[in-house]
């Protein structure tokens, strides 16, 4: 049976009884012996400001103490993060964990009918935005029966509307009254299935799910990462970390935040990703880590503002999310030559990362997303359900102490993804003798668009809702900057058809009207930024399963005669 074991340093004891609030703050941190209480932990982009240690781990103090005597929030109680990232995104994190808590982290820009859905999936009750996206957790909120005052601002010390509270001003009064709470502390082995966090993404297929991630997940992937690179000089103590991916997403909130300060680094907190800003605070904090998507490639390697700024301080690149093609790795080469430009590879649903770029590569190899990492197991199932021998292509299935628990309070969706303590990427790669795993294709639905996860069968959901849509598949089509856009065939409505027989005009007037009604409802990566295009019949199987392959095919061809 072919099994491809991880090589390189074992993995250190996983501490399966702290939480990630204990593991970061309290436990001793091998990195960061001493210089753990002086250097700054975050630093705040726009204004420079450095928060350390001390700072961090009271201001959490004082939020627990808030959140429970003000809300009683306590074990297994969920607390939706629905904010950009911020100083205080972890602060936030680390008081819930402190109470038995679990994180719901969301994206800030969703739509209230998105923000209602993970509301009321993960039955949150508190929800923590910011003065942007107020409006929009008012209405979601109501949607979901959380009361008014539990939704809590993060980014203004006085919370813009008089019916909310700041967490500044929580943490200001949870420092000021007696000691509320009682750590929640875990017996020997709970952390493997005490929960953490419950994080969104599609899978392999259907709607986007919450993914049920333990304490010991989180810390095991941290200390399988350092194993991996642990051999190298890759880190060193005080390096500046940009950033700038957002932390409610797997790739920012473990290998960009928590890794990182574990390893006794300092991560630039960055709200907002705009190009010029990202350039300014690279040359203005002298950052040695970029962890990026490949859009954010595509414009250091297009854009004429790239060569106006110092970019010698960074060391170490790392692509992931989505595919880096060999050509823009080849020419980002060109642009930071002193810099090793790697790629790592993971899903939410394998808490995150299970290969990384190798220490000694200063290029990665094309189509490469890296080596395993110690402590990851992967088998490669091919077409007939037989395992792949090295070199040989098939489904890559992979298994290690980071995986998720499931998707939680799904089992049906669960029992698909995760099976025998194994969980299914819906990836196609192959992996060749050093375990390095290059990634072929995806086959499970999701699209990637600039790195975040686009269901289809959320879209043609919607799609459905409107009375013109009889039938619809949404695939990707190719985009240079973004990865892929979605597209939608949608087979019009008889009363549709027959308008548009009667005034070809119609069939603009009806696609212009579909993207309204998805750019309405969704956030802005999963606007039909694709199109819209008609079609007589969607081609289905015998059983009436959507053969999306033909048509994403079909996409891919108009796509080239563009
Ligand atoms: P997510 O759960 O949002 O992180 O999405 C995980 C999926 O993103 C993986 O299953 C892959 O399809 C894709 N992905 C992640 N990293 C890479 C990479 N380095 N190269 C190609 N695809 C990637």
């Amino acid at each position: 049976m072919a099994e491809f074991y991880a090589p390189g340093e074992p993995l250190p004891l996983i501490p399966d009884d702290l939480t990630v609030s204990q593991f970061i703050l309290d436990a001793h941190h091998p990195a960061r012996p001493a210089q753990k209480r002086l250097m700054p932990w975050l630093i705040e982009d726009a204004t420079g400001r450095g928060i350390g240690y001390e700072e961090l781990r009271t201001r959490t103090f004082g939020l627990a103490n808030e959140f429970k005597s003000r809300w009683n929030v306590g074990d297994n109680d969920v607390v939706c993060l629905y904010s950009p990232n911020h100083v205080d995104w972890p602060v936030v994190l680390w008081a819930t964990h402190r109470l038995g808590a679990v994180v719901a982290p969301v994206n800030p820009a969703y739509t209230a009918e998105e923000l209602i859905h993970a509301l009321t999936l993960t039955e949150a009750s508190v929800l923590v935005a910011s003065s942007a996206n107020l409006s929009v957790a008012v209405i979601a909120a109501q949607a979901a029966g959380i009361p008014l005052e539990k939704i809590v601002t993060i980014d203004s010390p006085l919370s813009p509307n008089a019916a909310q509270l700041s967490v500044e001003e929580l943490i200001c009064h949870g420092l000021s009254t007696p000691l509320s709470f009682n750590e929640r502390r875990l017996l020997s082995g709970e952390g493997k299935t005490k929960l953490a966090f419950l994080c969104f993404s599609s899978g392999t297929t259907g709607k986007p799910k919450a993914v049920a991630v333990s304490h010991y997940a989180m810390i095991a992937n941290i200390l399988q990462v350092r194993a991996a690179i642990m051999s190298s000089p890759r880190y060193e103590v005080g390096d500046v970390v940009h950033g700038v991916l957002p932390f409610f997403h797997v790739f920012g909130l473990v290998v960009m935040l928590h890794s990182h300060l574990w390893f006794g680094n300092t991560v630039v907190v960055v709200p907002k990703f705009t190009f010029e800003g990202f350039l300014t605070s690279i040359q203005r904090y002298r950052i040695k880590h970029l962890h990026i998507v490949p859009p954010m490639v595509v414009l250091l390697v297009k854009h004429p503002l790239t060569r106006k700024y110092d970019l010698t301080s960074v060391r170490w690149l790392m692509s992931g999310a989505a595919p880096l093609s060999a050509e823009l790795t080849m020419h980002l080469a060109k642009i930071l030559p002193q810099c090793s430009i790697g790629q790592g590879y993971g899903m939410t649903e394998t808490f995150t990362t299970i290969a990384l770029s190798p220490n000694d590569s200063k290029i990665a190899a094309p189509g490469s997303g890296g080596v395993l990492i110690p402590g990851v197991v992967a088998r490669v199932l091919k077409t007939d359900g037989s395992l792949a021998a090295e070199g040989e292509t098939g489904e890559l299935v992979v298994t290690g102490p980071s995986m998720a628990l499931g998707y939680y309070k799904n089992p049906e969706a669960t029992k698909e993804t995760f099976v025998n303590g194994w969980v299914r990427t819906g990836d196609e790669v192959v992996i060749n003798g050093k375990c390095e795993v290059f990634i072929k294709d995806r086959i499970k639905e999701i699209l990637k668009v600039k790195g975040f996860q686009v269901a289809p069968a959320e879209l043609e959901g919607h799609l459905l809702d409107h009375p013109d849509v009889a039938d619809v598949c949404v695939v990707g089509v190719p985009d240079d900057y973004s990865g892929e856009l979605p597209l939608a065939f949608v087979v019009p409505s008889e009363s549709a058809r027959a308008r548009i027989q009667q005034n070809p005009r119609e069939s603009e007037h009806l696609k212009a009207t579909l993207v309204k009604h998805v750019a309405d409802a969704k956030v802005e990566y999963k606007r039909l930024a694709g199109g819209v295009e008609f079609v007589d019949a969607i081609p289905k199987n015998p059983s009436g399963k959507m053969l999306r392959r033909v048509l994403r095919d079909q996409a891919r061809a108009m796509k080239a005669r563009m």
